[in-house]
């Protein structure tokens, strides 16, 4: 049996003992990375996952390992990046790489224990360009006057725009001034302490903790969405804060108007304050990103190269950093700085590579789910306007991620004529240039696709 098979037939298991929420968020992105005869080593997303498999799952995960392959006594669990293709010379430098940096920080070396903010993400580090302007001015304003002047600051903006690291520059810059008692942390976390201290009847405890602080940085608030007594508690320690002037900073991948299953309580406070967005930076933002991050590297890399990598990579800082991440990798690999053709090369795989694969059926769920519709409604021949919306996105997407032509595009979606097909294309390729939700949920959209597990 491969590595493979066994994870697959794992996860399996727990999906049957897990409700689909739970096991998306400990088991998406898991692998096993190796195996020996004993042991197996299974990587996962981040520290807090680890922790969760580690303390909750391992005798599950453990004995149903072991309805396969007896001999296993023992699992590891690291924190690394399962889908990179290991066959490529690159990609297994950026693993060990990513390894090393990521065993760091599990061990909590550039991660403070008590604020869990990381120092590498300072406002110094943070490139400002017009798509993140008003965040970044919001972000520096609060700390000047901490709990005064918009509470709570929210931000939103899509995948590895850089939310996480302008919440942490904030927190690190009060902790820095040794102003008051911060805390970040992200809502998944939150979560899972809630959880945990109900559990453990320590949730008085936990309240009060969070009612001591100066700061409270909760990132990725959105995860709380659907999650009715984790928002009862949020709920109430956000009005006591505020309540005494204490600072509260959020992030989302949305808007608060657009996080669904989000009490209305809560949805109203969330937008009390000020709320700044965050959109995809233009060539100039990224080639500035890629400047400052070469330069901390010392990597050499000419401005031919760094100019060819913000052309062309233009979905968000952090697949820019991992283009440039690979071109470095290279140029430590063969000891010089690869030629454009090279370069082009390098980048090829990484747009092509494994994990951005998908199926007609994957987009078409992934889609129906997002706007909250079944996916029979998605396929027939409804004409109700909260179908037809979604049903051009689905045609879109499709199109843009997949390829089939636009008369299978039809076929798939009810047997509809190619023209209709290309119709609503267009009218999505032209929205999407100018309108910057719609980019941002089209860039949500394809995140789960590619991080679905039904591939
Ligand atoms: P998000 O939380 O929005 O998903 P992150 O804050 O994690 O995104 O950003 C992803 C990566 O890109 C991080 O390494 C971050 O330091 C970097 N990054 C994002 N925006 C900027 C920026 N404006 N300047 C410098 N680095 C950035
Ligand atoms: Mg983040």
């Amino acid at each position: 049996m491969t590595n493979e098979e066994i994870w697959k037939a794992v996860l399996g298991e727990m999906e049957l003992m897990l409700s689909k929420a739970n096991f998306t968020t400990w088991f998406r992105n898991t692998s096993i990375i190796s195996k020996d005869r004993n042991a197996v080593v299974v990587s996962v997303p981040n520290g807090f996952i680890k922790e969760w498999l580690e303390n909750k799952f391992h005798k599950k995960i453990l004995d149903s390992i072991r309805t396969l392959t007896p001999e296993i006594r023992e699992i590891q669990y690291i924190v690394g990046h399962p889908k990179i293709d290991l066959k490529q010379n690159i990609d297994k430098v950026l693993l060990e790489k990513d390894l090393e940096e990521k065993i760091g920080t599990a061990v909590d070396v550039d991660v403070d224990r008590t604020t869990n903010l990381n120092k590498k993400y300072s406002f110094d580090s943070y490139v400002v360009g017009s798509s993140n302007e008003l965040a970044f001015a919001a972000s520096q304003a609060i700390t000047k006057n901490i709990g005064k002047l918009y509470n709570p600051l929210f931000i939103y903006g899509g995948v590895g725009l850089g939310k996480t690291h302008l919440l942490q520059a904030i927190g690190n810059r009060i902790l820095y001034e040794n102003r008051g008692r911060v805390l970040y942390v992200p809502a998944e976390k939150l979560t899972a302490d809630l959880i945990e201290s109900i559990r453990n009847r320590t949730i008085e405890e936990l309240k009060n903790v969070y009612s001591k602080l100066d700061l409270l940085i909760i990132d990725d608030i959105q995860f709380i969405a659907g999650k009715e007594k984790t928002q009862d508690i949020v709920f109430s320690i956000f009005n006591e804060l505020h309540g005494k002037n204490k600072q509260v900073v959020l992030s989302s991948d949305r808007p608060p108007k657009a996080i669904p299953a989000l009490e209305e309580r809560l949805r109203s406070r969330f937008e009390g304050g000020m709320i700044a967005d965050i959109g995809t930076p233009d060539l100039e933002t990224r080639l500035a990103i890629l400047k400052m991050k070469s330069e901390d590297k010392e990597c050499g890399l000419d401005a031919n190269t760094l100019s060819y990598i913000a052309t062309n990579i233009q979905k968000n800082v952090r697949e820019l950093e991992g283009a440039l991440n690979r071109v470095i990798a290279f140029s430590q690999i063969y000891n010089r700085i690869p030629d454009l053709k090279e370069v082009k090369n390098i980048l090829n795989t990484y747009l092509s590579s494994p994990y951005r694969k998908t199926s007609p059926q994957v987009i078409l769920k992934n889609v129906a789910d997002f706007y909250s519709i079944s996916l029979t409604d998605l396929l027939k021949r409804s004409r109700k306007k909260e179908v037809v919306r979604p049903r051009q996105i689905a045609m879109f997407l499709l199109r843009e991620e997949t390829k089939l032509s636009f008369p299978e595009i039809g076929q798939k979606l009810g047997g509809r004529d190619h023209s209709t097909v290309i119709h609503a294309f267009e009218k999505i390729k032209k929205e999407e240039s100018a309108d910057e939700p719609l980019k941002q949920e089209l860039v949500l959209i394809k995140e789960r696709i590619y991080n679905s597990f039904e591939k």
